[in-house]
Order: C-alpha cells, then structure tokens, then sequence
C-alpha cells in the first residue's frame, strides 16, 4: 500500500518538523507531507538513518532535508528549529519520537524506565511545542500534532508506563490548543491502533501474538503506516482549521475513549 492519494497540493509553501522520521509512522507522515506539497525537515536518532531516509525520498522527487536529532537532547532540538529558520521558517510540527524500554505492567515499572519513558514521550513533546512557538507564531497558521496510542485510552497490560505516557500526551493536547486558540495555532493528537513497525514488532512477530492482536482489532487487520500519514496530513492542512485539541483515533475500530 503506497498511501499516496494523489496529486494534493494542500500544504505547497509550508515547512514542517516531523521527529522520529526516519522508519516507521514518522517516515511514513514525512513523506506524505512533503507529497502534499510541503517542505519537510527529516530526524532521528542516527546519521545513518537521516541519510538513507533522506535519499529514499529525494529519490521520489521530494523536498526534504535531514539531521539527527534526537529529541531529549536540547542542543539537537536547537539545531532542528535551526534549520527550519535557514529553510525560511516553521508551519507544521509533528512530535512522534517514542520509547519503550518497559515492558510490564504499570505497577512493575522501575524508576529509570518511567524517567526514559516521560523524558522522550512527554517532556520532549513539551519542549519542541514551546521551542516551535516563536516560529510558528510568525506564520499566518501553525499546526502542532502529537502522536499518542490507542493505549493512551485503554492501557495495554504490558505496556503499562507507556500507555500512561500516551494519556498524558491527550492532556497537553488539550492544554496547549486552549492555550494557543486565539493565535490560529491549532494543536491536535494522532491515537494510532496496533501498526505493522519495528516498534511493535514483539506485538505481531509471532503467529500466537499476531492473532491476539487481530482479535482486539474490530477489522481484522493491522493498520500500516500510511493509514496514519493521511490522518497527519489533515491536521496540518487548513481543511483542519476549525480543529483543535482532537485526538483522532486511527484503529482499525479498537475501543476508545476513556
Ligand atoms: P518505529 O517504526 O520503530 O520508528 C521509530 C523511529 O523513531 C525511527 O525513525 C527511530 O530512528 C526514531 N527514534 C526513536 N527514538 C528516538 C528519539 N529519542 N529521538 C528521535 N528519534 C527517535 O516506530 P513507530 O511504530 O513508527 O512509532 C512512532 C510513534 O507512533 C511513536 O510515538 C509510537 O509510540 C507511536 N505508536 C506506534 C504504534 C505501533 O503500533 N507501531 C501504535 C501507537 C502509537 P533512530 O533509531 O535513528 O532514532
């Protein structure tokens, strides 16, 4: 599944900051923003990653730039905003960078691994929307999208600090957007179901936990990293402008909401 739609150009002439962009969802929201018309600033962790990622899109004719920015490090986030302003500014910002080092239930988790989990999940989210700000604040309307989970609604059982890192992205949602409403900076949420990524591979690489999978999924499939990257395009678009602090469930039909 390409999850190209076609010929959009509904974000031309607007630069976005997608993190965590080099596999996965985030690779797969970069590329549809920058199909979309948008400029799009490329990141993650490794050098090598950017690279390869960066050429496979340049590849497709796209304009996209890359660094590695590893999103709880201050001074790489301060290069990410940096390179937006060399490009001309900032409109779009997706915080999808994550981490699991935790696999148990909430009650199990030790102190450092709920220390990593709210470091990257939550405070890194945090502080690229307050770093964004300035340079969103000078364009005539900035979009902030976080990616949370379907976990953040219903606690998987082994995950359970990240599923509470997740929920605590739906509040920020809600704060920032009250905050921001009245500068036309809308602020929104992505809750992904159960993707085919690296990220969740323990959850579908064997047969046993592929079918316990599929049995929570009301469609019976899992969902790819394009069935999110349209979701992402939206909330960035101005067909999203009357949108603010939303979370919108991308699932497969899996339960939601609290
Ligand atoms: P993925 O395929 O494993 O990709 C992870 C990406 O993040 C890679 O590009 C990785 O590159 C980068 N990365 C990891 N840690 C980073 C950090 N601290 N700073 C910057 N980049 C980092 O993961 P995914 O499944 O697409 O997950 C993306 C987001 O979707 C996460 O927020 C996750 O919680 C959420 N989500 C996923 C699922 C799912 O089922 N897959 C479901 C719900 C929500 P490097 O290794 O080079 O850093």
């Amino acid at each position: 599944m390409s999850g190209f739609a076609g010929p959009i150009t509904r974000l031309a002439g607007k630069i976005a900051i997608v993190t965590a962009s080099t596999d996965g969802i985030g690779f797969a929201i970069a590329q549809r923003l920058a199909r979309e018309g948008a400029k799009v600033i490329v990141s993650s962790r490794k050098q090598n990653n950017v690279d390869e990622a960066v050429s496979r899109l340049k590849s497709e004719g796209l304009d996209v730039t890359g660094l590695m920015c590893h999103v709880s490090k201050a001074d790489h986030r301060k290069k990410l905003f940096d390179t937006a302003k060399k490009l001309g500014g900032l409109d779009i910002l997706v915080s999808n960078a994550a981490v699991n080092p935790s696999v148990a239930p909430v009650l199990d988790c030790d102190e450092s691994s709920w220390d990593k989990i709210f470091e990257v999940n939550v405070k890194a989210a945090f502080l690229l929307a307050q770093e964004a700000l300035p340079l969103l604040r000078e364009r005539p309307f900035g979009r902030i999208i976080f990616v949370a989970s379907i976990a953040g609604f219903h606690p998987f059982e082994l995950l359970g600090a990240y599923s509470v890192s997740k929920t605590a992205l739906f509040g920020l949602t809600k704060a920032a957007a009250s905050q921001l409403a009245r500068e036309n900076i809308t602020v929104n949420c992505i809750a992904p179901g159960i993707i085919q990524t690296k990220f969740s591979s323990a959850l579908t690489e064997t047969e046993a936990a592929r079918e316990e999978a599929l049995s929570r999924i009301p469609m019976n499939r899992l969902g790819v990293p394009h069935d999110i990257s349209g979701a992402a395009a939206y909330l960035a678009s101005e067909d999203a402008s009357y949108m603010t602090g939303e979370t919108l469930i991308v699932a497969g039909g899996m339960p939601s909401r609290l």
